[in-house]
């Protein structure tokens, strides 16, 4: 049977230890929320974000705006944000309302305020192995494997989703660490073939069920990165846990594996924001 990946209890590890870190800091460190419009699912993760925030010594400033804000209001915020010196990251929520660009927002915020590691800068400083921040579901995952010790270099990792903010930056993390990757997305052909070679098989593609277990090679690690809501509105990802687990040597379980640790990682990059201001 596989190892349960615990991420609620790294998360718990990171936060007590960005919370030391921040403590020792001249200035509280200060994260700007900024949630548009009423989406359920964005309110709670906003909550939690916030709740976070407070856990971790963190100041945060939320900015609820209601769903007609026009794109030159929200700029208008976010530059606002990006000159105010109590703050060190800016978080703006997504997905915004369909008559906002996102592009254009996160464009917006300053590479330095950048938190989410959303900015084409920081993607490139990312890419390049020179970061400034790491994308959190990422860096998240990537600490997962390290703590449970599970190699990478020479081994073959296998990413289901090529998003901007989940899957292109995983396989990024996974190449800088001398894994070999294959990103699989909805136009490959044959996606069940590619993951059967997979040491390290991590699915962000939001699917229930996708993963079934003949996808899967015996022993291998399995992250679900996905947050998806089954029949019954039960929180469950990409992969069928019951029937994978027996044949994974590790995997991640939803809820309380990698969602926890985005949120962690979130708050380590406030504290690296910062750090930096207060250099
Ligand atoms: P996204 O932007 O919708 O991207 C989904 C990716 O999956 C795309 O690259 C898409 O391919 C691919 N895809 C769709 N259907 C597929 C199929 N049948 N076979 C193979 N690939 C397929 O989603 P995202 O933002 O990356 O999020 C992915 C999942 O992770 C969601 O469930 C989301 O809720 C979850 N998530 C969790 C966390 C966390 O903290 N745990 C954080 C972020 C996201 P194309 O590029 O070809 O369209």
């Amino acid at each position: 049977m596989a190892i349960r990946i615990d991420g609620k209890a790294l998360a718990a590890k990171v936060k007590s230890q960005v919370a030391a870190e921040a403590a020792k800091l001249p200035r509280k460190p200060g994260l700007a929320v900024v949630l548009v419009g009423e989406d359920p699912a964005s309110q709670v993760y906003v909550a939690g974000k916030e709740r976070d925030c407070a856990e971790c010594g963190i100041e945060s400033f939320g900015h609820r705006l209601g769903a007609e804000t026009t794109e030159d209001e929200l700029l208008a915020l976010v530059r606002r944000l990006n000159g105010d010196p109590r703050v060190d990251g800016i978080l703006v929520q997504l997905p915004l309302p369909g008559h906002l660009s996102e592009e254009t927002v996160i464009n917006a915020i300053a590479p330095d305020k950048d938190v989410d590691c959303f900015h084409p800068f920081n993607v490139g400083r990312m890419v390049i192995g020179d970061p400034v921040f790491l994308p959190c579901t990422p860096a998240g995952v990537m600490a997962m494997l390290d703590e449970y010790e599970i190699p990478i270099r020479g081994k073959r990792c296998v990413v289901l989703g090529r998003s901007n903010i989940v899957g292109k930056p995983m396989a990024a993390l996974l190449t800088q660490r001398d894994g070999t990757v294959t990103v699989c997305h909805s136009r490959t052909e044959d996606m069940a073939q590619y993951a059967r070679e997979a040491d390290i098989l991590v699915s962000a593609v939001g699917r229930t069920g996708l993963v079934t277990a003949d996808m899967v090679k015996e022993g291998a690690v399995v992250v679900d990165v996905a947050m998806n809501r089954d029949g019954d509105g039960r929180l469950c990802g990409d992969v069928d846990f019951a029937a994978v687990e027996p044949k994974a040597s590790c995997i991640t379980p939803v809820p309380g594996g990698v969602g926890p640790m985005t949120r962690a990682c979130l708050m380590r990059n406030i504290l690296t924001a910062a750090a930096l201001h207060q250099a």
